[in-house]
């Protein structure tokens, strides 16, 4: 009854205030129906969870093995030389047991195929099932790239000096990201064009340029991204000059950054002296001076700390 009068009380101050606006009506219907209709939506979406269980259970899965390596990894990268070798092969090997055990389980459904551009073994491919294919080929090559980027981080600086291996994390994943995007292309022309007779050619005909065009475009975009990085893995970086005995005296003969003292160590335009490779690990996080702030570098390449992308490339 309370409530009851407060509302007339409501309408009423409404009324006096003059006619509501049209809109703001409207809006009240919308979330008046949303809140009718909120339970049956919840036992709907409970529904199709309850369905799809174990998809949603490997996804959580796969994710959380995704983060997990994937933070590892930079936190080893970002150990330098002190890196430890035994946990780089610890992620490999985390890798490809998660890996192998997922396609083990499911093989019936050859799931593999995917990944080098043939259809997975299914009598049919509604939304949930091209969801399922494309999510599980995008998180083996994310872990495949993870894979190449600790072989790469467990190399010994004989063969790869450390401050170079981020120009190969950025190509690994630049190249990755080029490849995780060529790979739903044939799903999604078969599940657009769809397998049974009755679909209409027309409408899929549409749907198939429709979707070619925006591919192309984020193709496009893609190259021109692994185009830069190949440039960048070519030509050799330099931040500033080798400094001098008595510019590094002056600096007091510690580096700021790594705290001992230089080794190989470079001038920047602003005066400040750092050694080379603690420059080169620096500059593949940041684009300012570690002192001053003054801008050393004009564009700041992602990916060289050895990250890679969480994106999730469904289409
Ligand atoms: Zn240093
Ligand atoms: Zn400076």
């Amino acid at each position: 009854m309370a409530g009851d009068r407060h509302g007339h009380a409501e309408e009423s101050a409404e009324e006096q205030a003059g006619t509501p606006a049209p809109a703001l009506s409207e809006l009240k219907a919308v979330v008046g129906w949303l809140q009718k209709g909120l339970p049956f939506i919840l036992i709907l979406l409970a529904k199709v969870c309850f369905q799809h269980k174990l998809g949603i259970a490997v996804c959580i899965g796969m994710a959380s093995t995704f983060a997990y390596a994937n933070s590892t990894l930079r936190e080893q990268v970002a150990l330098k030389e002190k890196r430890s070798v035994l946990v780089v092969f610890w992620i490999l090997a985390f890798l490809t047991g998660n890996t192998l055990y997922l396609l083990y389980t499911f093989s019936s459904q050859q799931l593999y195929n995917s990944l080098i551009f043939l259809k997975p073994n299914l009598d049919r491919l509604d939304f949930f099932d091209l969801m399922w294919i494309v999510g599980i080929a995008d998180f083996v090559l994310k872990y495949l790239t993870i894979a190449l980027k600790c072989l790469v981080v467990a190399l010994p600086k004989i063969i790869l000096a450390v401050k170079s291996k981020g120009k190969f994390y950025l190509i690994i994943e630049e190249l990755s990201q080029l490849f995780r995007s060529l790979v739903p292309i044939q799903l999604w022309y078969k599940y657009i064009m769809g397998d049974d007779p009755s679909s209409s050619y027309f409408l899929g005909g549409i749907l198939i340029i429709m979707y070619s065009l925006c591919k192309s475009f984020d193709i496009c975009g893609r190259v021109g991204s692994v185009r830069k990085a190949l440039k960048v893995l070519c030509t050799p970086q330099s931040y500033g000059v080798r400094a001098t005995s008595q510019q590094c005296s002056e600096a007091g003969d510690i580096c700021a950054i790594c705290q001992a003292e230089f080794r190989e160590p470079l001038i920047l335009l602003c005066q400040h002296v750092f050694c080379e490779e603690c420059l080169c690990l620096w500059f593949d996080r940041e684009k300012t001076c570690p002192l001053c702030r003054s801008v050393t570098v004009e564009t700041l390449r992602c990916w060289k700390d050895g990250t890679t992308s969480a994106h999730f490339q469904v289409y």
